[in-house]
């Protein structure tokens, strides 16, 4: 280990001052790395530390080729190994020369191992390589699966376990490193990274990126389309396609005050520039916090800022997963339940503790509703969890995300804010651009924070027990209690006052469909829609819930079967169409289901479609 550490001083001397700071906290925090189950990198013994990208992206093939150059740190090993999946490895070099390399046995979710001969002096290696089409982190649509219908589109989508799939690399979360890309695309288009971009389109289709923070693999990302950019401030904007450039600009106006609130809790903004880039609507997640350029789905664009907590929440992850990444996917709550507390921080410093506190209440009902859907595998409910021999993507419910939030507002409520504000800043500032596990955080949990204050708290129960201890904090909403009321009303008489109902925020509609009792009748619901016009509502947070109400209660009016089916024939979100689809399924309606994904399955990136195939059952 001593070798590694003398060769990382070296080449934070040829760093330029830049990155001081970023790499004298990786000194400070360079460890040996934890055994992982999720790579077959061995990085203890030889390590990738920059990546040079070369790579051409051919629309008519649907190949990216190329070669990835790596400047490698070796421990006295006679061989590097990378994780690789689905991919053509055609040559390797190492200092410029040929050299052996051998792919191993495959993995249904790892892929092979790589490994690649190497000497004592070994700096660098080179791979020559094409994607297939098996890849599971490219997503290729046509003209017609995007919003302006005239070009093609391409994303990736890396986390957890995908890179590898259109990138040879070392895809552990624990391995961090800078990149620089040449990425050829069609003249037409232009590509965007997680790095500094281009702010228009260029004549030749050639584009530099540089990415000079050291960052996981999985966090590497690359969109290329006919998209434009229109800046927001100095250092925030949005790209997207022509016909949705200025709406996605007006709803995300208050990027700028949200980077603003943001510092003002936890400290410094490290990665100079904060943008969002809006995706067409088959990307599978809500957003993805990739560093510099989050990439976004459309279905937060409701036309009132109404959905916006989603830019706080990936704007979040620059801190909590981007800037502290937890070390191996089992910790990956230390990735998403800080990223929800301090979301949920930031909508309350823009927008009040009401629409904070309602954002939170959506959280623990979501978080109910998870433990009742895990009440056959209880481990699957605790906040470290143990996936080894798992896709990590299994892992990924929503506990890490409401359980963990829960946990840090219980302890927020202990502590005092003010010594909780005080305690987040100084981790994030001393786990800067490195990596932490649960148990590290816990010890610098005990020392900074509960032992320094003679407080006694059961982070042991929260953290490595199923479930929800009986001390979580409780949640309250003066707007949510009103809507369960008028509800209630409602049940009761088959009246509702439309008054009653005129400044509810999308939230509170959501709450309010969402907690239909089982027995709500069909000319219950067929009123609230002639009323309230849920069908065809235009913000998809409650199109969804509404839905979902629809399927499980056999609610046919207004059309509503054919607009479900356009829905999940368009948007590819995987929270959305999940609960959808396992809607159907509840109402033991499988052959409709089945009927709709025939159609729909094209259009989903394979992260959603792996997971709908597994919840229909389908091979
Ligand atoms: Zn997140």
């Amino acid at each position: 280990m001593k070798k590694y550490f003398i060769l990382l001083v070296i080449s934070i001397l040829t760093l330029s001052c830049h990155e001081n700071k970023q790499s004298q906290q990786l000194e400070e925090n360079s460890n040996t790395y934890l055994e992982e189950s999720h790579s077959y990198a061995q990085p203890n013994n030889a390590v990738i530390t920059h990546l040079d990208l070369d790579i051409n992206v051919n629309f008519e093939t649907h190949v990216i080729s190329g070669t990835a150059t790596y400047d490698i740190e070796n421990s006295d090993s006679n061989q590097i190994i990378l994780d690789s999946k689905y991919l053509e490895i055609e040559n390797v070099t190492q200092n410029g020369e040929q050299t052996e390399f051998d792919l191993g046995d495959f993995d249904e979710s790892l892929g092979q191992p790589l490994t690649v001969a190497i000497q004592e002096d070994t700096k660098q290696i080179a791979i020559t390589y094409s994607t297939t089409a098996q890849t599971e982190a490219l997503q290729w649509l046509t003209a017609q699966q995007t919003a302006d219908k005239t070009h093609p589109f391409l994303f990736t989508q890396g986390q957890a376990i995908l890179t590898r799939t259109w990138i040879p690399i070392q895809d552990s979360p624990q391995i961090r490193i800078t990149y620089d890309a040449t990425v050829k695309v069609p003249q037409e288009l232009m590509a965007v990274m997680s790095a500094e971009n281009p702010k228009e389109k260029n004549e030749n289709g050639v584009y530099q990126f540089k990415m000079e923070q050291p960052i996981p693999a999985y966090l590497i990302a690359l969109a290329v389309g006919n998209i434009e950019y229109k800046a927001i401030s100095e250092r925030t904007g949005v790209y997207a396609e022509k016909s949705m450039l200025n709406k996605v600009h007006e709803e995300f106006s208050d990027m700028e005050k949200m980077v603003v609130a943001a510092e003002n809790l936890y400290g410094d903004y490290d990665w100079d520039q904060f943008d969002v880039i809006v995706l067409p609507p088959s990307f599978p997640f809500g957003g993805m916090e990739n560093p510099r350029l989050t990439f976004a789905t459309p279905t937060v664009i409701a036309g009132d800022k109404s959905l916006t907590s989603l830019v706080a929440h990936e704007l979040a992850h620059s801190w909590s997963g981007n800037l502290v990444t937890n070390a191996t996917w089992n910790d990956f709550w230390l990735n998403e339940g800080f990223t929800v507390y301090f979301e949920i921080r930031i909508m309350e410093a823009l927008y009040g503790k009401d629409r904070a506190n309602m954002l939170a209440l959506i959280g623990r009902q979501d978080l109910e509703d998870e433990l009742e859907a895990l009440k056959e595998s209880p481990n699957d409910t605790k906040l470290k969890l143990d996936l080894k021999g798992r896709n990590p993507d299994d892992g990924m419910n929503s506990i890490a995300y409401d359980k963990g939030y829960l946990f840090l507002r219980t302890l927020e409520e202990k502590e005092g804010r003010d010594n909780m504000d005080a305690f987040l800043k100084s981790y994030f500032k001393k786990n800067a651009f490195s990596t932490t596990n649960t148990e590290d955080f816990i010890t610098y949990l005990n020392e900074n924070l509960l032992d320094k204050n003679n407080i006694t708290f059961n982070t042991e129960e929260w953290i490595y027990q199923p479930g929800v201890p009986e001390n979580a904090a409780i949640i309250e909403s003066d707007a949510f209690s009103n809507v369960e009321k008028t509800l209630q009303e409602f049940l009761k008489t088959n009246e509702i006052e439309v008054t009653k109902t005129e400044n509810w925020t999308p939230q509170e509609w959501v709450h309010f469909v969402r907690n239909f009792p089982t027995d709500i009748s069909v000319a219950q619901m067929q009123q609230l829609d002639d009323t309230f016009n849920l069908t065809d509502s235009t913000n998809s947070y409650i199109t969804m819930v509404w839905y979902e109400q629809s399927i499980l209660n056999g609610y046919h009016g207004n059309n509503v079967d054919t607009k479900i089916a356009e829905f999940l024939n368009t948007v590819g979100r995987r929270w959305y169409v999940t609960t959808l689809f396992s809607a159907f399924a509840k109402a033991e309606r499988i052959e409709e289901a089945k009927e709709i994904y025939k159609t729909a399955r094209g259009n989903y990136h394979s992260v959603t479609a792996n997971t709908v195939d597994e919840m229909l059952g389908i091979e």
